[in-house]
């Protein structure tokens, strides 16, 4: 590609998106010699930790590990201060690999993609822009992410309401001074359950709207010492690989999951008395009832190990009612995202702080100064909207894709997502999606299933041009085999339990397609499975000349 086709927008490469798995695609593809750039909404790099800038948001997996492998000597210069860093750390974090990799000239920022068409004549994408920009390419990576479209509910009243209105996910970057403010938060899902307890220390009185109450586990947040990361700097290269191979992508290196002091779940629960889950209860706390393998299998194990968290709640919580209130049922632990929290259920001992329980009496309508409920009405100064994200598909179906004959990615997608390995679409040749619907990512330490979705994709292209391939597309029965299995491995787990209403399922957008979205079947397996079909010569996806 001449320097003079890549000014005028013609490209080897567009990625659409500058998180962490657009910054790492550019860096790989550009280090293969070929012109690239990056088209990104928003004003700057880092993606959800760009967004995400809302009270308490920090990443829930540890820091040593939610952080990019490629480059040792990065892994060796940057010193993360917590278990799990805080969004500005992260944030941080995203502009020096920008910065050290040079990054930034290769991205064009506020510049939203709204359509990408292939033109089956020439075998290139056309990309157009909200700016107007148009932009050709022979490859296009949507780097776009699960978790990068706000949901806002469609509640009756919403535009009455008078005062400052937010998303968790849409945070101001000035921030938000709650200092003598009451505010009404909607949503307890793990940015709810993150920003509660940081909101309810500044603010005058903060009113929690709750629909499903969730399972939350403490943090045991905490600096990191200088030996510790000493230790694991050492180590890198086997936590790595032991990463690489792991079901989630994550061994927590020195802490076990999400920082507690966890082992592997073990043994079965329901071969256990009422006192010895007790007295788990009082050595442990909450971590106890995560440590019996059979809850993830067992319906009746889980429901014990539902009552042992139930207790466990009703220990902290001082008022019984609100106790009550906080204690999650009918629906099986593991069925959604695991939380991971800071004093969350501490905080409702405060006295500025109301549960409003809506499986009481549901919201029927935003006023002008509050929430009207079948409880009563609710007034407060601000309100905050946690109610999460059209997750996995939002953000590529908001684009206006279009592959071969000129069919849309909606019409291809309409009875759920359909991909082969989450990284390509029948019909959509030269398109790849990074941590796409069908492959591990959000069940997985994200940073570990982006570096290998982008070093797969490298390899891919370069394989093409090695081998003067203009064109690759999953085929028909690939494409199909892999979403039997996909979905063959998700039932009969916990994720897929008919009680569950998880954004895994899509159960959170009205009218979204119920079909588990994700790959169960793990990092490692997953990995194996991508290097086995590369190494068959790219099996299930058709090259041509
Ligand atoms: P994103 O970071 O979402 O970046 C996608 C980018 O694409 C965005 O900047 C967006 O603006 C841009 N984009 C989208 N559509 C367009 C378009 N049409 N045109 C132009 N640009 C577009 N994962 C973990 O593994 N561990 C964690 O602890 C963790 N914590 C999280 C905390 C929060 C609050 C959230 C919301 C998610 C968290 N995740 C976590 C998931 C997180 O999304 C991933 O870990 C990771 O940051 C995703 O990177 P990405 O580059 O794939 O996507
Ligand atoms: P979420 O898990 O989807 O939670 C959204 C919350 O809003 C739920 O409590 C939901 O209730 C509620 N809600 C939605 N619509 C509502 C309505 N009309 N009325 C009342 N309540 C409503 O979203 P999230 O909390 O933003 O988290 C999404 C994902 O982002 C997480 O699962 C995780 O992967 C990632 N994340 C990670 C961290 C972290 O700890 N590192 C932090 C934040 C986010 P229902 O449950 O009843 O639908």
């Amino acid at each position: 590609m001449s320097e003079r086709e890549s000014s005028a927008g013609k490209f080897d490469a567009v990625i659409v998106g500058a998180g962490f798995a657009g910054m790492y695609m550019l860096h790989k593809l550009r280090g293969c010699g070929l012109s690239v750039t990056v088209l990104e909404a928003g004003s700057d790099v880092g993606g959800t930790w760009y967004w995400n800038r809302y009270p308490g948001a920090r990443c829930d997996v540890p820091s040593i590990e939610y952080s990019y492998s490629f480059s040792k000597e990065l892994q060796q210069d940057w010193n993360w201060t917590e278990v799990m860093a805080a969004q500005p750390e992260i944030l941080k974090y995203a502009n020096h690999v920008a910065d050290r990799f040079d990054l930034r000239r290769d991205i064009r920022f506020e510049t939203r993609v709204t359509s990408a068409h292939y033109d089956e004549e020439n075998k290139r994408w056309n990309i157009e822009t909200e700016n107007g920009d148009r932009l050709n390419a022979r490859f296009c990576i949507m780097a776009t992410g699960c978790l990068s479209v706000p949901n806002t509910p469609k509640i009756e009243g919403a535009d009455n309401f008078k005062g400052p209105v937010y998303h968790t996910g849409r945070w101001p970057h000035e921030g938000v001074d709650f200092s003598d403010v009451t505010v009404g938060i909607i949503g307890t899902g793990s940015s709810g359950i993150q920003a509660i307890p940081v909101i309810a220390e500044q603010a005058k009185h903060l009113t929690v709207f709750q629909r499903t109450p969730n399972y939350t586990m403490p943090a045991h947040n905490r600096p990191l010492s200088k030996e510790f990361i000493e230790k694991a700097k050492a180590e890198y290269d086997e936590i790595r690989e032991t990463e690489r191979q792991s079901q989630a992508g994550i061994i927590g290196f020195g802490f076990g999951f999400g920082g507690a002091d966890l082992r592997m779940p073990e043994g079965s629960i329901l071969e256990t008395t009422e006192d010895e889950r007790e007295k788990l209860l009082d050595e442990k706390g909450f971590a106890a009832v995560r440590q019996f393998a059979d809850i993830a299998i067992d319906m009746n194990a889980n429901e014990l190990a539902c009552e042992m968290y139930r207790k466990q709640v009703s220990r902290i919580v001082k008022d019984p009612a609100v106790a009550e209130g906080l204690m999650p049922r009918g629906y099986p632990i593991g069925c959604k995202r695991p939380v991971i929290d800071t004093d969350y259920y501490e905080t409702f001992n405060r006295d500025n702080v109301t549960l409003v329980d809506l499986r009481r009496g549901g919201i029927k309508q935003i006023t002008e100064t509050g929430i009207q409920t079948e409880q009563g009405h609710f007034e407060f100064d601000a309100l905050v909207y946690a109610t999460g994200f059209d997750a996995m598909t939002g953000a590529l179906l908001r684009i206006d894709v279009r592959g071969r004959g000129g069919v849309p990615l909606k019409d291809h997608w309409e009875a759920g997502p359909r991909t082969y390995l989450g990284l390509q679409m029948h019909g959509f040749p030269n398109l790849f999606s990074i941590t796409g619907p069908g492959s591990p990512s959000v069940l997985s330490n994200m940073i570990v299933s982006i570096e290998q979705h982008v070093d797969w994709i490298t390899d891919c292209i370069t394989h093409m041009n090695e081998h003067q391939f203009r064109e690759i597309e999953a085929t028909e029965e690939a494409e199909t085999r892999w979403i039997e299995h996909v979905n063959k491995v998700a039932n009969g787990t916990m994720l897929t339990a008919p009680s569950c209403n998880s954004w895994y399922l899509g159960a959170n957008i009205p009218g979204k397609p119920r079909i588990f979205m994700p790959y169960v079947g793990g990092v490692g397996n997953y990995r194996h499975k991508c290097d086995e079909v590369a190494a068959n010569g790219y099996e299930g996806f058709s090259l041509t000349a």
